[in-house]
């Protein structure tokens, strides 16, 4: 790829004003300050900007991008840096402007959000009704549009309250047929009070505790294929335990499951939830992490991890000291939704081209989404015609075309490139 030369490149110029705008405190140049920014979560990118902007205000991130577009100068926002497709990270020498600043919390009420456009223009959709149904709902055109059409400095949302009654149970199970039994069963028997049901697979657990200390969480007797973490929120502690144990009590008669606990307090609930969450950072030990998030149907959610798995084994490049050392399965069940993640010694094209297309197509005849949570970045806006037709991306480019005719917002990413 090549850096699109009608972008401007940083000037003294740009500085000064930059610094007319800006406390010194919100610029960073220093080299060794840039680098946290200029690399991704999974240290799979690097980008090369000389500058980061951090406003503290919607009025100084208008200024900052009136300026960017009127003089050409790509940017690129960025808030926490976790997104995992490269999407937050500069791949040339865009200006990273960090929202690093604009963290705080303005009312607690269902309040408000304001937007600002590549020139400038402020829109503010501040609106607390609960029912709008007037003109185009504009902010969802914002909404996982991954800074390529304009930056939000506020949002609103409506915060549930706290549940009175939390409860946490970690299962072992024998197989993914089991697992989908036992979520089938779960809505059915947990309905109301269910609000998580997460698995992962016993290569996942592996990497937890090889890396790290939530791996002495695991407080199952065995090793099983499967395991299961379900949630109960409500707000009747004595219903709700009753509820969940006598679920678990017929998984087990059932052969469902073989194994399970209960957290009885909530230092033991964190534990369980600590392995589950373990997992995305564990991968990370290995060496390098290839990370497909896909939804899928169900029913065929394991069946990504077994074929991609047997592919790789097939062509002798998974195992102790080859290409790539694990391929794990993970996820949000009652979502659909599959982290397909994959431990190898380094990103390299040999390694990336045994992989895409391939699950890309795979989950595209599977009827699914290559991107349920994470977006498209740079990392799979390529692919993207796998998941959405060709008219419905040539309105997306017109939409970015009159949102940003200088294509200055995160550019490289999001879209097709042709
Ligand atoms: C350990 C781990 C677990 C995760 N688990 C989940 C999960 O369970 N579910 C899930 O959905 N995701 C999960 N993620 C991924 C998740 O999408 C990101 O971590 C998070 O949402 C990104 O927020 P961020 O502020 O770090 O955004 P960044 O990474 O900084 O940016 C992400 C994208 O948004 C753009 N952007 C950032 N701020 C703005 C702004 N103010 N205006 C316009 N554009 C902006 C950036 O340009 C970039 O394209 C996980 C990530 C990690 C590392």
């Amino acid at each position: 790829m090549k850096r699109n030369e009608s972008f401007k490149k940083l000037s003294e110029d740009d500085l000064s004003y930059f610094k007319s705008v800006l406390a010194p405190h919100s610029i960073t140049q220093d080299e060794e300050d840039l680098e946290a920014f200029n690399t991704d979560w999974l240290r799979k990118y690097k980008g090369q900007s000389k500058l980061v902007l951090k406003p503290s205000s919607t009025e100084q991130v208008s200024k900052i991008l009136k300026y960017c577009n009127d003089n050409k100068l790509a940017v690129v926002p960025q808030g926490g840096n976790t997104g995992l497709v490269g999407g937050s990270v500069p791949v040339f020498d865009e200006i990273i402007i960090s929202m690093s600043n604009m963290s705080s919390i303005r009312k607690f009420d269902n309040v408000s959000g304001a937007l600002v456009l590549p020139d400038g223009t402020i829109l503010d959709n501040l609106s607390t009704l609960r029912k709008d149904n007037t003109g185009y709902d504009l902010k969802q055109i914002f909404v996982g549009s991954e800074g390529t059409l304009g930056i939000v400095t506020g949002v609103s949302f409506l915060a549930p309250k706290k549940s009175k009654a939390v409860n946490v149970a970690l299962l072992g199970l024998n197989s993914y047929d089991h697992v989908q039994a036992a979520f089938k069963r779960s809505k059915e028997e947990l309905s109301e009070v269910l609000s998580a049901f997460e698995f992962w697979d016993q290569d996942a657990l592996k990497l937890v505790k090889d890396h790290l200390a939530a791996g002495a969480n695991d407080p199952l007797q065995s090793t099983y294929p499967f395991y299961v973490l379900i949630e109960t929120s409500g707000s009747n502690k004595d219903h709700d335990d009753e509820k969940l144990n006598n679920f678990l009590e017929r998984l087990l008669t059932d052969n469902i499951t073989q194994d399970g606990v209960v957290a009885q307090d909530t230092t033991q609930l964190r534990n369980l939830w600590a392995i589950r969450e373990g997992i995305p950072v564990a991968c990370l030990h290995d060496g390098a992490v290839y990370k497909y998030d896909i939804s899928i149907p169900v029913p065929v959610i394991y069946q990504a991890v077994e074929e991609l798995r047997k592919r790789l084994l097939d062509r002798g490049v998974l195992g102790e000291g080859k290409l790539f050392t694990s391929v794990i399965g993970y996820g949000h069940i009652g979502d659909g939704n599959l982290h397909l993640t994959l431990a190898a010694k380094e990103f390299c094209e040999e390694a990336t081209d045994l992989i895409e297309p391939y699950i890309f197509e795979w989950t595209a005849k599977h009827a699914g989404s290559i991107s349920a949570e994470h977006g498209l970045g740079i990392c799979k806006n390529n692919f993207l015609s796998y998941s959405k037709s060709s008219s419905m991306i040539q309105l997306m480019k017109r939409f970015k075309q009159l949102l940003d005719p200088n294509g200055i917002m995160n550019p490289y990413k999001f879209l097709p490139d042709n």
